[in-house]
């Protein structure tokens, strides 16, 4: 049974005001009375709450709605890398590749729970094919037309140096080149490998990204709803209008000085159907869908093959037990159509991972698969590969109320795309133009890039009835905010209910409180994956705990 302490009173005067956030019907009749807030943003993924928190810290008034979870959509749907993109440089993308390399050592320093640096291993082969219509081909086509489509592998190295060196590196490893014969790396792969390259880029947590950036920006003072949608935005005297509606229903008005519309795969449909402006623009809906199998080999490196189409795909190693592995590119024209990985992308994904590993892998391998949609900027590029992934940002000021709309960009730029952003916010309002974000740690992340093994440590001392693998998850969860979320506790039960896989009662409270969770749904799939170890059973159990009382009316 659960000890005596009611949720919500354990922490320190910085959270106090998420345990008062109130979604749904309360908050909206709460802010009826609300006066103009300087800006407003449509849409809680990444470059929604990205540009709240930015927002906020220099001193706006900020409000966000986000119609489902945090990050329901593309937000946790990425390949869940911080990562320059060594394919763009095919594009000759210099700018997009040379902004995320640079920004790839600065997130990992604000948030080094959630991010890590990865290895990748890049085997060669001579007859690996590349995409047709890169500018590089056009080029090699002309200047070295017996390749046709291949690389030497100089050509290779010489984008390695590029990746290496266009961003500067201080914590990631350069490149180096493999014998891949009798070494770990060259174990899972077909005799016919060699040689390979192996270069550096970064995990992240993407789902886990965005609702700290949410929780950062209301430290900060935003108002942050989930689960209400923007239905209706319109001027009137210079003043934006907008309509929210709640799940039940229930609707209010809030007025703003400032639109931001990043939604995503939706930001087209809100210029049209939502804010109702004449904009050219448009957005290209690009599926990419992901599979997860059992764990494919030992090491902790990632793998890159090219395949026989000029695509690529990773292997990356997940969760501890798993692999990773995509992605796919296939237009997807309806956002009302949930994406989801088509039985011919799994096959897809199953068969070329099969190309480069000795033992084939089949559907029985696969324990879970996930789809998002990339929003990228309709540059009228001929193949969904071959679309734009830099970001684009549009002011509108033809209703006589400025709306800045976003579209495109990647997890790994979202810092830069919100900085971009609050250049073309702030001159709407004096005095806000210091940038601020690089260098300020997200919560929990106030600790060095490599101190995940000292901070283990510290909390298996601090709490010694957890095992290794449980402070680990907490750690690489919460960082340093993993003391606040065990708080007092003595034993394991002093944490209450254990829902399967050590996700207490006590941590699902702060996820509630804290994290904008409200379904176990978020919860095992979007703060946490812990879907991938809990029976259904498990789930439904959470599920119905959480309907039965949330955590802040609950003493457990
Ligand atoms: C398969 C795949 C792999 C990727 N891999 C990587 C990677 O490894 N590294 C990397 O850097 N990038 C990667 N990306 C790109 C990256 O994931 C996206 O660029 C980024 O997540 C887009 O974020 P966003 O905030 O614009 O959109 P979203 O995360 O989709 O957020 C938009 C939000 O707006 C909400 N919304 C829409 N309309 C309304 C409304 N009317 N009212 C209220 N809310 C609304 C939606 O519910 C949604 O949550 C990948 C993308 C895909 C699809």
């Amino acid at each position: 049974m659960l000890t005596g302490f009611t949720i919500g009173l354990r922490y320190d005067a910085r959270w106090e005001a998420a345990a008062n956030f109130e979604p749904g019907e309360a908050s909206l009749n709460k802010r009826d009375q609300q006066d103009v807030v300087d800006l407003f943003v449509i849409g809680g993924g990444i470059n929604g709450c990205g540009i709240a928190r930015d927002a906020a810290g220099r001193g706006m008034s900020v409000e966000l709605a986000e119609m489902n979870d945090l990050a329901s959509a593309t937000s946790s749907a990425s390949t869940k890398l911080f990562h320059g993109g060594l394919r763009y440089l095919e594009y000759w993308e210099i700018r997009l590749v040379r902004e995320a390399l640079i920004e790839r050592e600065t997130l990992l320093r604000a948030m080094p729970h959630i991010s890590w640096p990865m290895r990748f291993v890049l085997p060669y082969h001579k007859d690996m094919r590349f995409e047709g219509d890169t500018p590089t081909s056009k080029l090699l086509s002309i200047v070295m037309p017996w390749m046709k489509g291949r690389r030497p592998s100089w050509l290779i190295r010489f984008g390695l140096f590029l990746y290496d060196n266009l961003g500067g590196r201080k914590i990631l490893k350069g490149t180096t080149s493999l014998n891949l014969a009798g070494t770990p790396e060259g174990a899972p792969l077909e005799d016919r490998f060699e040689k390979a390259f192996e270069y550096s880029d970064c995990w992240i947590e993407d789902s886990r990204l965005v609702v700290l950036n949410a929780r950062d920006a209301m430290a900060r003072g935003a108002r942050i709803n989930v689960r209400t949608k923007v239905s209706a935005a319109e001027q009137i005297d210079g003043i934006w209008h907008v309509t929210l509606e709640a799940q039940d229903g229930a609707q209010r008005t809030v007025r703003a000085r400032m639109l931001v519309n990043a939604g995503g795969p939706w930001v087209e449909d809100i210029i049209r159907n939502t804010v109702r402006i004449n904009a050219s623009e448009g957005v290209r809906l690009v599926r990419g869908s992901h599979i997860v199998t059992r764990k494919l080999y030992d090491h902790d490196k990632c793998y890159f093959f090219q395949g026989k189409d000029g695509r690529i795909i990773f292997t990356i190693p997940y969760e501890t037990d798993f692999t990773l592995i995509g992605t796919t590119d296939a237009d997807h024209t309806d956002t009302s159509q949930k994406p989801v990985c088509t039985p011919e992308e799994q096959s897809y994904l199953l068969d070329f991972a099969s190309e480069y590993l000795k033992q084939d892998i089949s559907n029985d391998d696969v324990v879970w698969s996930y789809s998002g949609v990339r929003p990228l900027y309709d540059d009228g590029a001929s193949s969904a590969t071959a679309a734009t992934r830099d970001y684009v940002l549009k002011l509108d000021q033809s209703t006589g109320a400025p709306i800045l709309n976003v579209f495109g960009g990647k997890i790994t730029t979202y810092r830069k795309l919100a900085e971009s952003a609050l250049d073309m916010i702030t001159p709407f309002f004096e005095g806000r133009d210091k940038i601020w974000t690089a260098g300020v740690p997200l919560p929990g992340g106030d600790f060095p890039v490599d101190g995940v093994p000292a901070l283990c440590e510290k909390l298996r001392a601090h709490y010694p009835f957890l095992n290794a693998r449980w402070v680990d998850r907490l750690i690489k969860a919460y960082g340093t905010d993993a003391f606040l979320v065990l708080g007092d506790a003595k034993s394991a039960t002093d944490l209450g209910q254990n829902f399967g896989a050590n996700l207490t009662a006590r941590e699902v409270a702060w996820l509630v409180e804290n994290e904008f969770a409200q379904t176990a749904e978020d919860i095992v799939w979007r703060r946490s994956k812990l879907g991938l170890r809990l029976s259904t059973q498990e789930i439904k159990t959470l599920d119905a705990w959480l309907t039965a009382a949330p955590p802040q009316q609950r003493a457990v």
